[in-house]
This record gives C-alpha cells, structure tokens and sequence, in this order.
C-alpha cells in the first residue's frame, strides 16, 4: 500500500516529505493504458501533486497541478485532495517514448522544453489561488521545484521517480521526495542540506533497497534531529459519481443538454480520471431539464 510521510527538523529548519506511490502509479497506468513515457511524466505529477496535496492544511482543499509542454504528450494534470489522494490524465497517453543515452526515459522531449506548469489551490471558498510558471526543462520534478522558489519564493529540492520495467512496461516502483527550507533555517543548515542533497541516491534507487519513506526523510536530513509530523496511506482516488455529473449538467442551458445527446436521445460522459462511463438517457436528459427549470 502506497503511504506519504511528513518530516520536520527539531530546529524548524527544513521540511521533508517522501511518498511511495507505486500503487498509485501502476494503477494510473493501467486506466489510461499509458506509454512509457507518459506513464513517466503523469506518475512525476503524481507524485509531486500528492506531497503538494498533504500540505495543504484546509480539510477540503484540493490542488490542481498541469504540465503543458510543447511536445507530443499534450497536457498532463493531476489533481490531489488535502489527505495525499490522487487522480490524473495525459493527454495523449499513447506518446511515443525516446531514451536518454543512459537508458532513462526522455520525459522532456515527449512534454516539451517550452511551456507552463500551472499549480491551482482551492481551499472550498470558490476562490482559487493559481500560480503559473515556465517549464524549466520538462523533466517535472525541476519545473515543480522551480515553481516553489518563483512563485512562492520557497527554496525547494524535488525528486521525483518512476521505474518502468524495460520489458513489458509495467510499473515497478515510484516515488518522490520534496525538502523545503524554512525561514527558521540558518547558513549552516543551507550547507548541511546542500551537501546530504548531493548525496542522495534517486528516489526510486532508494525504494528499491528496500529503504522507507521515513529512511528516505532521514537521509535526506542527515545531520539533523528528525521529527515525523504525519504519515498516512495514499491512494489513487477518484470521485466521480453520476449524481456530481447531474448537478454539473444543471448548471448547462437547456440546448447545451440536449445538444449532448447522439441519434438515439442518448448522452454519453466518460471520466477522464478514471475513464468510467455514463449513460443518459432521453428520459434522463428530459428530466434533468424539467428538474433544473423546476
Ligand atoms: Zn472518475
């Protein structure tokens, strides 16, 4: 089972969150039957959009995390709820996937150098708060950290992880790891923090030595005292439901409703998050009108 940890160091120097999302990961790939590459790309996001998601303090908050590059993959969104939970989609899924010379996959070139990652909080007021940046390099965990220290002025490292199996495609692990300076932090902890970064193997090197994500947190603050502010279970999630579709047609004009229907009088909607599908009827249709003009 996938779990997400929250760290703090005891001076209040640096924050550090890791999460294995190796189920999420898997789980996402096989919904949206995603390439290599775009198994790679939504998996970073999911990650990043899960440890995002757990520092949110609100209860209902949700985040809304979007990638758009200039290349084949199109957009690439997750979206995350304040426990950690996540959903996502890419937009083409079925991106061809190009190598590296080492043998990693090139994230980049199937997202694209040119283009924006745009980070959406909604803390319930139907306020949201929305931060947008260039892409840095299209590699995600770069552009996430790049985020943190432009829009928020937050110095953030992030790592972001996922081992696809050479053979058949499949998700083996992933994983991600965020440390955040606080304003508590003094010159000595910078230098500290920068030499254990330095160090740090990558986040899925460190899952598949069978370490923990507090072992991960711990390595990440070597040096300094470690406490755990949270860990909890994290999932992929998604809560779509024909009654939250209904009320979303109630907010369409009566010829937008109709307008949906096929020859039949029949109205299809397919989840993008989880591709479940629902089917209106004609009577349905007619009678969410009538329920809407009532
Ligand atoms: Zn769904």
């Amino acid at each position: 089972m996938d779990k997400i940890i929250r760290c703090i160091t005891s001076d209040g120097a640096v924050m550090a969150s890791a999460i294995d999302a190796s189920d999420i990961v898997f789980t996402a790939k096989k919904l949206h039957n995603l390439s290599r590459s775009a198994t790679a790309a939504l998996g970073r996001l999911l990650c990043a959009t899960s440890i995002m998601g757990n520092m949110l303090k609100q209860k209902n908050a949700i985040i809304n995390l979007r990638v758009l590059g200039d290349g084949e993959m199109g957009a690439v969104v997750a979206v995350g709820d304040s426990s950690g939970n996540v959903r996502g989609y890419v937009e083409n899924p079925q991106v061809e996937t190009a190598y590296y010379n080492s043998g990693k996959i090139n994230v980049a070139q199937a997202v694209g150098k040119n283009g924006t990652l745009s980070v959406m909080r909604d803390y319930g007021s139907g306020d949201p708060y929305i931060g947008q940046v260039e892409l840095v390099s299209g590699e995600i965990a770069e552009d996430i950290a790049n985020y943190y220290a432009t829009s928020e002025q937050v110095p953030t490292v992030c790592a972001l992880g996922v081992l696809v199996d050479k053979e058949d495609g499949e998700v083996m692990l992933a994983g991600g790891l965020l440390i955040q300076l606080l304003p508590g932090a003094d010159e000595e902890a910078i230098e500290k923090l920068e030499q254990n970064v330095a160090q740090l193997d990558p986040v899925t090197t460190m899952l598949a030595k069978g370490m923990s994500i507090l072992d991960i947190c711990k390595t990440a603050l070597q040096g300094f005292e470690v406490e755990v502010l949270d860990e909890n279970p994290v999932n992929y999630v998604c809560g779509c439901s024909r009654e939250k579709l209904e009320r979303y047609f109630m907010t369409m004009s009566d010829d937008d409703i109709r307008s949906m229907a096929d020859e039949k009088g029949e109205a299809e909607a397919v989840c993008q998050f989880c591709n479940k599908k629902y089917v209106f009827s004609k009577d349905d249709l007619e009678r969410l009108i009538a329920e809407k003009n009532a």
